[in-house]
């Protein structure tokens, strides 16, 4: 069987939307600043972005924070471009347009009741896949009540999740909606690489978790196992 290749999938859907001269609304659920950068960069020249940060599993408040903070400066940065015209210059045939953004509820106990009975797996296990549902099927909530056209997330760009997971559970979440989800593996075309170039450019915040305490911990173990070798 032919694996999908996602990237191109986006691409495709993209060429038709220049076409037709169309710049859909796109809610893009957003992890981090980080993984934002690209993602951002690459989805704005197409669409009309509204980014919505949802993320319950991040494990503390104060990191909550931090993260949440970075992507509102990050998205200032780039508004600030189309103040000042210059991201039309970077973008000759796009039209100019700034990226919103929507926060969702801080709850840490939906994430600790979606994943129950998953918290000993490992990343990028079934306790991602739930994490993963509880996100995105917010997000698609969240796409059908302010009627956005189409719907995606940043996770794509990371090379420790699985695309095929994520665009999977995308799909159904935004179809009981009645949503669109945009296939995407942001990490493809360089993506990933531009994301840390972009991160050091902003000099954005990068942390060394993805954002449960399950996370932290077993990277707190790899960190300690590094140390003793
Ligand atoms: S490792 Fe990341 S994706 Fe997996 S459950 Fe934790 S926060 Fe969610």
């Amino acid at each position: 069987m032919n694996k999908r290749n996602y990237a191109k999938e986006l691409e495709n859907r993209i060429e038709e939307f220049q076409k037709e001269g169309v710049y859909p609304r796109l809610l893009l659920h957003a992890c981090c600043a980080p993984c934002s950068s690209y993602c951002l960069e690459y989805l704005r020249q197409y669409f009309d972005v509204t980014v919505f940060f949802y993320n319950p599993n991040i494990t503390s408040e104060g990191e909550y924070k931090k993260r949440v903070e970075e992507e509102k400066r990050l998205i200032a940065e780039y508004n600030r471009q189309v103040e000042e015209g210059s991201f039309d210059k970077m973008n000759s045939d796009a039209k100019a347009r700034k990226i919103e953004i929507l926060e969702g509820d801080y709850r840490p106990s939906d994430f600790y009741e979606a994943v129950k009975g998953f918290e000993d797996c490992k990343e990028g296990g079934e306790r991602c896949r739930k994490c993963f549902e509880l996100r995105l099927s917010e997000s698609a909530k969240v796409a059908r009540e302010k009627g956005f056209d189409y719907m995606t997330t940043t996770l794509t760009i990371s090379p420790l999740k699985n695309a095929d997971v994520l665009n999977e559970v995308g799909q159904e979440a935004a179809g009981k909606e009645g949503v669109t989800f945009l296939p995407s593996d942001f990490k493809k075309k360089n993506g990933y690489k531009r994301s840390i170039e972009l991160s050091q450019m902003f000099g954005l915040y990068r942390q060394d978790f993805c954002g449960c305490s399950f996370s932290k911990a077993q990277r707190e173990l790899e960190k300690q196992s590094k140390d003793i070798i």
